[in-house]
Order: structure tokens, then C-alpha cells, then sequence
């Protein structure tokens, strides 16, 4: 199949069948699943633990529309709905390339091929979104979630009290 990616003008994968909207999405095995969990025991973009993972697509499943070890990464919640559609920043995908090493694939998997077709997706598809990484301030909006949450406590007798005192009104 990474044959047919290399046989395509542009490092465009599977045109035609996008085209006609003809491709089913594609999951990984059982078992691919499982050695990606032996590798990774956090969140592959920032690190979290999460008691389940996403099996996130780093080049997006819409631009090469299949579901490929060397593909895939562990992702919480959070990164996984935040990257969405997006490639991640060249330094996160040299981490993916880096942690393929690992891997035992295919013959016709190498890393200048997977840069390439990061390189396309990024040209074809991205379009001006820029890639994805986890936010630096993640620590800094957990601050304020607990800023948040301990006000709010403090000023709910209060409001109870408002409450209160419109329904005796009423
Ligand atoms: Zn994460």
C-alpha cells in the first residue's frame, strides 16, 4: 500500500478514492494496539496519564486515509481533541519518526517517505491552521480552573442567601 502513496503525483494518497468517497475508515488490530500501549504509557504529545488513550493519527486518517502503525500515537483527551485535523509541529513528528524506529515495519516504510508525505499533508491539506503542540499553559489554566472553582465556593453562600431571600418575596 505505501507503494501506491509513492506511485502518486504530489504524495497526494489515494485521490481517486477520495474523489468518489469510496474509502471505509480503517482501525488498527488488536494487537498493533497493544504495542503501541507497551510503548507508550502517557500521552505521546504531552505527556499526561490518562486512564484511556486515543489512538491518534498524527498525519490525519482524512489526508492519508489509512490506519498504519507507524501512524499512530497514544493521545489524551485533550490533545487529541485539540490537534483534531491538524499535522503536529516538525519537532513532534521527528519524536513519531524517532519512536518508528522501534517498530518492526514493513520493508517499504521509510523516514524520508513518512517526511514526505508530512511535508505533502502539509502543503495539500493543512492549509494556513498551524500544526499542532500542547499548549505550554497547561499548568497555567489548571491554576486558574482551582482559582475558579475555590471563589466560586466561597461566594455560594452568598448566593444561596440571594436566593433565598427573592423567594421570600415572592
Ligand atoms: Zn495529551
Amino acid at each position: 500500500m505505501i507503494t501506491r502513496y509513492l506511485e502518486k503525483i504530489n504524495f497526494v494518497p489515494r485521490v481517486a478514492e477520495k474523489v468518489s468517497g469510496s474509502i471505509p475508515r480503517t482501525y488498527l488490530t488488536t494487537e498493533e494496539k497493544q504495542i503501541i500501549l507497551r510503548m507508550h504509557d502517557s500521552c505521546f504529545y504531552c505527556n499526561a496519564n490518562a486512564l484511556s488513550y486515543y489512538m491518534d493519527h498524527v498525519v490525519p486518517f482524512n489526508f492519508i486515509y489509512q490506519t498504519e502503525i507507524f501512524n499512530i500515537v497514544p493521545a489524551c483527551i485533550n490533545c487529541n481533541s485539540k490537534k483534531s485535523d491538524r499535522l503536529p509541529t516538525q519537532e513532534i513528528f521527528d519524536r513519531v519518526k524517532d519512536r518508528n524506529n522501534k517498530l518492526r515495519l514493513r520493508n517499504d516504510y521509510t523516514k524520508d517517505w513518512y517526511q514526505k508525505l508530512y511535508e505533502s499533508c502539509l502543503t495539500f491539506y493543512q492549509g494556513n491552521r498551524l500544526p499542532f503542540s500542547p499548549s505550554p499553559y497547561r499548568s497555567l489554566s489548571l491554576i486558574c480552573l482551582i482559582f475558579n472553582r475555590v471563589t466560586s465556593w466561597f461566594l455560594a453562600p452568598r448566593s444561596q442567601k440571594r436566593v433565598r431571600a427573592a423567594l421570600l418575596r415572592i
